[in-house]
């Protein structure tokens, strides 16, 4: 992880001797999110603001955004054939940027994007449960018969792998709503394809309790709330 002490970091980043931090920090020449240093064993991450002799060794700023993915886009970084969702960014630091949580090509809707490997990591992490709330489109009409199968899991034994019970809402006859608990394995086309039912339109609506700004078309993003963030936590 990128979080550590504050005299392994200064060791390294000043090619000084971890003994040599001592004296530094006893006079005062070094600076943490404002404050004179004094313990050696303080925790530092990435996000520490961190000043020594004036000059500044790390400013980064956390960066949390939520887009409005549309369909076509790719949910990557780099891509040789599509356009990704980083290029339809306008802020400066995108590259810096991951997803956390994909979405298919053809899908649409929430996708949030960070620089905080933390973050992204205690959100996607099994353990968390954090739900996952898509309103999808269907080719054929459903039936009851598909509630129980999502509220059951699903084995596929090419992947290997049997699906966490996921809550299926039918609010139409080609229409409806699915709230999934685990995300790794773009798992709803499947499912629906136990029926021989095609997916049509796949759109995201939130992640736990983000949820997709509707005043954000396809294609726009905005910074995460404060409040937003910790939601996470
Ligand atoms: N399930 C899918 O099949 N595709 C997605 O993009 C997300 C969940």
């Amino acid at each position: 992880s990128k979080r550590g002490r504050l005299d392994r970091y200064l060791a390294t980043k000043l090619q000084i001797h971890r003994k040599a931090v001592r004296a530094l920090l006893l006079a005062e020449r070094v600076y943490v999110n404002g404050i004179p240093a004094k313990a050696l064993d303080l925790q530092v991450d990435e996000f520490s603001h961190i000043v020594f002799d004036g000059h500044i060794l790390q400013a980064n700023q956390p960066i949390y955004l939520m887009m409005h993915k549309p369909v076509g886009v790719v949910s990557a970084t780099k891509d040789k054939e599509h356009q990704t969702v980083i290029d339809l960014l306008a802020c400066e630091a995108r590259h810096e940027l991951h997803i956390a949580g994909r979405l298919d090509l053809n899908s649409s809707g929430l996708l949030l994007l960070t620089n905080d490997s933390r973050w992204s990591e205690a959100l996607m992490s099994p353990e968390q449960k954090v739900d996952k709330v898509y309103r999808v489109i269907l080719a054929n009409p459903l039936s009851e018969e598909y509630i129980a199968a999502f509220a059951q899991g699903m084995y596929f034994a090419f992947e290997d792998i049997t699906t966490q019970p996921a809550k299926l809402v039918i609010l139409d006859s080609h229409l409806a709503e699915v709230t999934l608990m685990e995300g790794k394995y773009h798992q709803i086309k499947p499912m629906f394809g136990r029926f021989r039912n095609p997916v049509v339109e796949l759109h995201r609506l939130s992640i736990g309790d983000i949820t997709l700004d509707e005043a954000l078309s396809p294609g726009e993003s905005r910074m995460l709330t404060v409040e937003e963030v910790a939601s996470i936590w």
